[in-house]
């Protein structure tokens, strides 16, 4: 039996390097788009796009990977995987295959979940000339979420406060004032950025470039760090009653959830990656969905970012604990088993398979 383990990586040069391989040998058009800063070796860090199929494709299917940096092991792992199985021989005429790799380069070279300005940038595709979403939840539990050192006392008091604000206000309350952004503490976690950052300048250029001339486009980014491990949710950020979540079921079933009134395992969240495929492809159908995998329990999840935070707050890479902690960090958001890679590729590859019948709709 095939398994899909080899295409997963340990470092983001040696995943950018697999990736490159098999887009090549699978035929695509490469357009590297480099990013100013390098990675932790001095390496190039950029998004590559792989693109397979005619130019004037009128449907696209367009996969990302690592919009939350670290969360590429994942995604980067299954693109590839995808190249190397023959995938893009599946295509329909009129159609093509878009992989948008490490959208956030930064963030996936250093381990960390954010982007080099601290931002998270699924929070960042907000329109920054008005105000910025207020997180009064945050503000209550700033410090609770942003711990000052990792001790285990320190960090049993964060948990309790947190535990406390969940007693009093529920558990969607406060995974929402943990989750879904903030725009006031730049040093914090969640932070959604004053302005566009680079990855989202580099998103939109993309998407213009690649997408603009296609009148049904499918986006996949695929994420990790919440829900059961190893299974997939397909997030729609429109609410039940919107085309683009009744079109998503019909095609992905039950697996879709909408983060509008509850149902998704994430928050409602402002700014996310639908918001600019939504403003890029005004007029076109568009589909836009993140593909959340699970990793490992919430709990250790949450320590990882607040311990990601603390690090770069805390010398970073010049930290004697920034090895151990980076390692924790992608533990968190890539779990380095043959049967969860096995689980996350194969559950791609259906998603991908049902979205190329939607597109011939
Ligand atoms: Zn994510």
């Amino acid at each position: 039996m095939q398994t899909a383990s080899p295409y997963f990586s340990g470092t983001y040069p040696e995943a950018r390097t697999k990736f490159l391989e098999a887009a090549r040998r699978a035929g695509a058009r490469i357009n590297h788009h480099e990013h100013p800063l390098k990675g932790p070796e001095g390496e190039v860090l950029a998004t590559d796009v792989a693109r397979i199929g005619p130019a004037d494709a009128s449907r696209i299917l367009a996969i990302g990977s690592g919009t939350h940096g670290v969360e590429g092991y994942c995604g980067s792992g299954v693109q590839t995987a995808l190249l190397s199985g023959g995938f893009a021989d599946e295509l329909p005429d009129g159609t093509a295959l878009v992989l948008v790799h490490a959208i956030n380069p930064y963030g996936f070279a250093w381990n960390r979940r954010v982007n080099e300005d601290n931002v998270d940038l699924n929070r960042n595709f907000i329109d920054h000339s008005k105000p910025h979403p207020e997180n009064p939840g945050y503000e209550e539990l700033a410090d609770a979420i942003n711990p000052r050192d990792l001790s285990p006392e320190t960090m049993a008091k964060s948990r309790a406060r947190m535990k406390a604000y969940a007693e009093r206000h529920g558990h969607r309350a406060m995974q929402h004032a943990l989750s879904a952004g903030q725009y006031t503490h730049a040093d914090g976690v969640q932070f959604g950025g004053r302005e566009p950052v680079w990855s989202n300048r580099t998103l939109r250029k993309i998407i213009r470039e690649e997408m603009a001339q296609a009148s049904r486009v499918i986006f996949v980014d695929i994420h990790t760090g919440l829900g059961a491990r190893g299974q997939g949710e397909m997030i729609c950020v429109e609410p039940e009653t919107s085309e683009t979540y009744k079109r998503m079921r019909r095609w992905w079933g039950d697996i879709v959830h909408s983060t509008v009134g509850g149902a998704s395992v994430s928050s409602d969240v402002p700014g996310s990656i639908p918001v600019c495929f939504a403003e890029e492809l005004k007029g076109r159908e568009v589909t836009s969905g993140g593909l959340e995998f699970g990793t490992v329990p919430i709990a250790q999840v949450t320590i990882a970012l607040q311990s990601d935070n603390w690090l770069h707050q805390n010398g970073g890479a010049e930290n004697p604990r920034a090895k151990e902690i980076a390692k924790a960090i992608r533990d968190a958001f890539y779990v380095d088993a043959d049967d969860w890679k096995e689980m996350v590729t194969a559950q791609t590859r259906d998603i991908c398979r049902a979205a190329l019948k939607g597109l011939q709709e």
